[in-house]
């Protein structure tokens, strides 16, 4: 049955928001988005839309995992012993699935159960699946997920970042994938996640809300159209939604030949260092949704526009807690320059033909010594 969810699409400006949840969805090893902001914006009809946007799955019919038959080195322990023994696999086509993590979830729950006695008895490994298992080649979407146990919330980041689930107790093991989108929500006002925690969340948004009149008779015209006649809504979105889940589609495929230049490389590095965050995860996390960003905009190479809009969502919840003013200081001050970006892109695309093109002049200010050529050596595959 299809699930009439509001559309993706349809959703009333917070650009941000939608851009991360697409960025995640072309490559879920970004490592989910944290959205953050107060009840009532529109932060679990998002990831419900966009679970509801993606194109069905193939899988393999009576498997828990959901295992793809076309892709064995992505299997469970299960079907690739069932390929190996010569056995052909059911195959059936399912929604995208999205599965609702329960702020109760226990360990147990989320990443399955070892029957150890099975096991010791019959010599058999009998798993009993877990959210995980439910979640694979999905969206997994945690309400409130600063309210979850803190040892949960480290399983479900750690997941999210190898897209594999391994469980083992007493010598014996089990795993199978577990790719999924990880989309946590909560309420920055009862209470903050662990700094910990918050820097493994791939990307974060803050969710402000809506100011413009114009905006908010916009969504409550939408909203009633919607309650009145889901089905009837949709229809009219239709068009958008599809030709978004196609193209979502296609980044995912372009997405392994995308690829970045030593200076690339430089462009992202002065920003963390600018920006004073610590460690690594930043910076490939930056790399990872610039990479996504070009994808999704039909280039297999990535531009300083995709660094910048990347960074916009890596950055919030890994700089040092500091007075208010500064952080938010330095990220108008990335706004300004991605402004700066979007208005040289518009006035070359209006500038006659033959004429300089400005963006380029700009991009070889900032070129670090050793230049290194588009398709060059410098070149590296992901
Ligand atoms: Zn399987």
């Amino acid at each position: 049955m299809k699930r009439y969810v509001f559309p993706f699409t349809a959703i009333v400006n917070q650009e941000k928001m939608k851009r991360a949840l697409i960025l995640n969805a072309i490559n879920p090893a970004i490592g989910g988005v944290l959205i953050r902001g107060e009840r009532g914006t529109a932060k679990s009809t998002a990831a419900r839309a966009l679970a509801a946007l993606l194109p069905k799955i193939r899988v393999v019919a009576d498997c828990p995992f959901n295992c793809d038959p076309d892709n064995p080195a992505l299997m469970c322990d299960n079907c690739r012993a069932r390929l190996e023994r010569g056995e052909k696999l059911p195959v059936a086509e399912r929604p995208t699935p999205f599965v609702d993590l329960p702020v109760s979830a226990t360990e147990d729950r989320v990443v399955g159960t070892l029957d150890i006695e099975k096991a010791i008895k019959y010599g058999e490994r009998h798993f009993e699946p877990g959210v995980l298992a439910a979640a694979n080649r999905g969206l997994l979407y945690v309400d409130e997920v600063n309210l979850l146990d803190d040892h949960v919330v480290d399983l479900l980041l750690d997941a999210a970042a190898m897209g594999v689930n391994i469980v083992e107790r007493e010598g014996i093991s089990f795993s199978h994938p577990a790719h999924f989108i990880l989309v946590g929500t909560m309420n920055p006002e009862e209470g903050d996640l662990r700094p910990q925690l918050l820097d493994r969340f791939g990307l974060a948004v803050d969710i402000v809300g809506v100011h413009s009149p114009e905006e908010r008779v916009e969504i409550i015209k939408r909203r009633i159209a919607y309650e009145r006649d889901p089905l009837g809504f949709y229809e009219q979105w239709r068009e958008k939604e599809e030709a978004l889940s196609r193209r979502i589609v296609e980044a995912r495929k372009r997405l392994p030949f995308v690829t970045y230049t030593e200076r690339d490389l430089f462009t992202i590095a002065a920003l963390t260092a600018e920006f004073q965050v610590d460690g690594h995860r930043a910076d490939l996390t930056i790399l990872k949704a610039a990479q996504a960003h070009a994808a999704f905009e039909g280039r297999i190479y990535i531009s300083e526009r995709d660094i910048l809009l990347a960074a916009e969502l890596a950055l919030p919840h890994r700089l040092k807690r500091q007075p208010f003013q500064d952080t938010t200081a330095q990220l108008m001050h990335l706004e300004q320059r991605l402004q700066h970006i979007e208005e040289q892109m518009a006035s070359s695309e209006n500038a006659p033909a033959g004429e300089v093109d400005p963006t380029q002049e700009q991009v070889e200010e900032v070129t670090p010594k050793k230049v290194r050529t588009r398709g060059g050596p410098g070149r590296n595959a992901p």
